[in-house]
């Protein structure tokens, strides 16, 4: 039976927990850069389920290898050996130069195990006294939503014992949920002050390394930060931090779960900076947004840190998902789209600035993983970023802010030109009409 949008979104308001706060806009069927509502009506998606569908909605090569390998064998857990797990890691370490991966679900699951890993790391190789690890990372980070890397609230600027508490700052996502983790944040104690590690300042990790690199295990950073507001450091930045790290022997972890697999015109974003991290993680669009599959990538001498039984997860390495993901990762190659994102990156930032429109603040990013930042007090109405969105979207153009009043426009990389140009073009209607 069919079901209309009000329907849709009454029934999820009434039964569905209310942990997000969506777009009036209901998807029914999608393919490439577009999608459809129940009632029939197109948009352009310009979101891509957070840069999940870089290679578009529904791939016809991804749906297939989907569809072959759920009639075949779907789980066998890492009981046991499958298939396919040991093809897909021979795959995924070669494309990305490193010894081995650790296969996991989610996003925030990879985060997860890289902490965990980098915690074994310190105490078995670089000798870390017990219980005495610490992770660092930076101010307004983002790295999912689990109790070790929720953000961080409020800085207590009195209390030393809330010094280095989760991973992060920003307040809907901490408030309420304490006590967090220790001995991993953005925080440190420097004399009596207590200071906090700025995004793209790389002094304040080397003063932090100064002080307790002892017993810092670990570094971990966005290469260009997503739900921040797609904040780009400046060119150098991760060079830097790199070889601070490498001079304390932390280990530099770079969470390339939004900003990976070609989302900003390179495979993945530390490129930019000529950087090998110790650890890689991908999450999002290593399965097209087919299937949940992340991935932890390192050498040898810290992956073998972690022994059989020390970590793991059910469906971690299933063969479905490593069969989606062979095949996801084929796709970016095969279809060139590192190089698509670089070009209609350039195209989609030089046609907005071009819209001179005077609400438009910034236009920023790299590749397609960009963010325009409206001045609300120039809307002769009086109105936001979020009524812009709304906006847009009446007129078939899907995105929304990330943060206030900046809207990250990231559309799947096989966009067409055309259709990023019509994007952009209802940018300049909608925003002409704020
Ligand atoms: N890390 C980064 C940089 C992200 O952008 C996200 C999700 O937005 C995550 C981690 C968490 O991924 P997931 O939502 O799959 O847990």
């Amino acid at each position: 039976p069919h079901t209309s949008s009000a329907e849709v979104m009454q029934m999820e308001h009434r039964y569905g927990a209310h942990n997000y706060h969506p777009l009036p806009v209901v998807f029914e069927s999608a393919q490439g850069a577009k999608v459809w509502d129940p009632e029939g009506r197109e948009y352009l998606d310009m979101l891509s389920a957070y840069s999940a569908v870089n290679q578009g909605h529904c791939h016809p090569r991804i749906a297939a290898t989907l569809i072959e390998q759920c009639q075949k064998l779907t789980l066998s857990s890492r009981a046991f050996y499958n298939s396919v797990f040991g093809q897909f890691a021979k795959q995924i370490t070669e494309m990305f130069g490193y010894d081995m991966v650790l296969p996991m679900n989610t996003g925030a699951e990879a985060v997860e195990t890289s902490l965990k890993l980098a915690r074994k790391w310190a105490y078995v190789k670089k000798g870390v006294p017990e219980d005495k690890a610490m992770i660092l990372c930076v101010e307004n980070n983002f790295h999912g939503r689990t109790l070790g890397i929720i953000r961080l609230k409020s800085l207590s600027r009195t209390n030393l014992t809330f010094l280095l508490l989760s991973m992060s700052t920003d307040p809907e996502s901490r408030t309420g949920f304490g006590p967090y983790l220790e001995g991993v944040g953005p925080i440190f104690v420097d004399g009596n002050r207590e200071r906090i590690i700025r995004y793209g300042v790389v002094e304040d990790l080397e003063r932090a390394l100064e002080l307790h690199g002892k017993h810092v295990a670990a570094f971990l950073v966005e290469p260009i930060q997503g739900e921040a507001g797609i904040v780009v450091p400046e060119s150098g930045y991760l060079a830097r931090v790199h070889a601070a790290c490498k001079k304390h022997d932390v280990l530099l972890i770079c969470d390339e779960i939004q900003t990976g697999l070609c989302r900003t015109g390179k495979m993945l974003a530390c490129e930019y900076d000529n950087v090998r991290p110790d650890v890689v993680l991908l999450g999002k669009a290593l399965s097209g947004g087919m299937y949940p599959v992340s991935a932890v990538l390192a050498d040898r001498d810290i992956m073998l840190c972690i022994k059989p039984g020390e970590h793991g997860s059910t469906y971690g390495g299933n063969p479905l998902g490593c069969a989606v993901a062979m095949t996801a990762l084929k796709v970016l190659q095969d279809e060139k789209l590192a190089e698509r994102a670089m070009s209609l990156g350039e195209l989609f930032r030089s046609s907005v600035s071009a819209l001179n429109s005077p609400l438009v603040q910034t236009v920023r990013g790299r590749g397609l993983l960009n963010a325009v930042v409206i001045d609300e007090s120039k809307s002769m109405k009086g109105r936001t970023a979020w009524q812009l969105c709304l906006l847009l979207k009446s007129r078939g153009v899907l995105a929304k802010p990330t943060h206030v009043n900046i809207i990250r426009f990231a559309p799947p990389l096989v966009i067409s030109e055309e259709d990023l140009l019509k994007g952009v073009k209802v940018i300049g209607q909608c925003l002409d009409d704020l």
